[in-house]
């Protein structure tokens, strides 16, 4: 019996995986040239799902890299010169920020204590301020922004490039692209998909501002926008990408489609309410997130009280299901459920009873 993977990256398979892979085997994509016109029309169709689940602008361009890790250090690279400011309130959103320090910014950082968000009055972006890094949900801790937030963020300042990470949010977060700058995510978390993709979302004010920097700072290199954005007008890419994940990815997404998001949106906060509901309940478990509207619908963690989480786990295992443990310090006392559009209402179902009858 196959288990069924709670856990946020890598995480469930989306369900229609095993169908398109074979597909991609029978029709020998995996060894067609990434400069075919095959490849161009397969780039092109993944950017019309992924404009229109999104509900992209026009002047946003699609570009793959490697890995969401990847993009911190290439968008720090590509759109800032001296001055970024990071919202840090866990592991992932710091390390965004470790990032433009390794690269010699002034990076400024309003950090809040690990399971907790930001109130909107806290945030003071100073002048000059290139780019403010926002990371949409923290897989760590699971502390979301509400994307209200993220919006009302743009209305205060302004000035800097907005840049959101929603590597475990994305698709369900419905953030106002018109409203930042740019996004990422990675695949293998709530899209469902083998990990080794990243995708890059940027407007036409970044395009600016990093051919603005051309020459002053360091730009050049095969992930520099400008790179990325002269290979991405012939639905190209300046190196051999993850054509694997690319097929798997734009399939998915016309799934999704096909389901509709609203679908994808309403699922998420029915069976995250079931969840954080069962978890109120509890007495062996708690929700570690005590800000209601902080609480992020995709990754959900939960203090374990009275046993080790690690006991949780193998109990659970033992049923065919995986939870994840909890991030770093955490992992002898908390759990992370993941709640991605992989897991069926019913899947969630069966783990909150199990959960229920420990
Ligand atoms: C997993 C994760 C990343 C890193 O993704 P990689 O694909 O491992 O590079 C970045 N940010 C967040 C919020 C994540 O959850």
């Amino acid at each position: 019996m196959a288990s069924v993977y709670f856990t946020p990256g890598p995480a469930q398979l989306y369900p229609t995986v095993a169908g398109h892979l074979q597909t991609a085997l029978d029709k020998q994509v995996f060894s067609q040239s990434h400069r075919s016109q095959a490849f161009k029309d397969l780039y092109k169709r993944a950017d019309a799902g992924l404009r229109a689940l999104f509900n992209l602008p026009e002047d946003y361009a699609i570009y793959f890299t490697g890995s969401a890790t990847e993009i911190w250090e290439r968008s720090l690279q590509s759109l800032t010169a001296q001055k970024t400011y990071h919202l840090v309130n866990g592991s992932f959103s710091k390390k965004y920020l470790d990032h433009a320090k390794w690269l010699g910014r002034d990076a400024q950082v309003l950090q809040v204590p690990f399971g907790k968000g930001f109130s909107l009055e806290e945030v003071q972006v100073p002048g000059g301020t290139e780019l403010l890094a926002i990371t949409q949900n923290e897989t760590s801790s699971g502390v979301c922004m509400p994307v209200s937030d993220i919006h009302a963020l743009r209305e205060k300042f302004p000035e800097p490039l907005i840049s959101v990470d929603m590597v475990s949010g994305a698709p369900y977060a419905a953030l106002d692209f018109s409203k930042v700058d740019m996004a990422f995510f990675s695949v293998q978390k709530g899209f469902g998909l083998p990990a080794g993709l990243g995708v890059w979302l940027v407007n036409g004010r970044c395009r600016e501002v990093a051919a603005g920097l051309e020459g002053k700072q360091y730009t050049g290199g095969h992930h520099s926008i400008a790179s990325l954005q002269d290979q991405y007008q012939q639905f190209q890419t300046p190196f051999t990408p993850n054509v694997l994940d690319i097929f798997l990815l734009t399939h998915v997404v016309e799934d999704m489609l096909t389901k509709g998001i609203e679908t994808i949106r309403q699922e998420t906060e029915a069976k995250a309410h079931q969840v954080y509901t069962f978890l109120e309940e509890s007495s062996l478990f708690a929700p570690f997130v005590q800000e209601k509207a902080h609480r992020s619908p995709t990754v959900i963690v939960a203090d374990v009280l009275e046993k080790p989480a690690a006991e949780v786990i193998s109990l659970l295992k033992k049923q065919g299901m995986v939870l994840g443990s909890g991030y770093g310090a955490s992992k002898e006392k908390q759990i992370r459920i993941a709640n991605f559009p992989a897991i069926f209402e019913q899947e969630m179902d069966t783990l909150v009873k199990a959960l229920r009858q420990l």
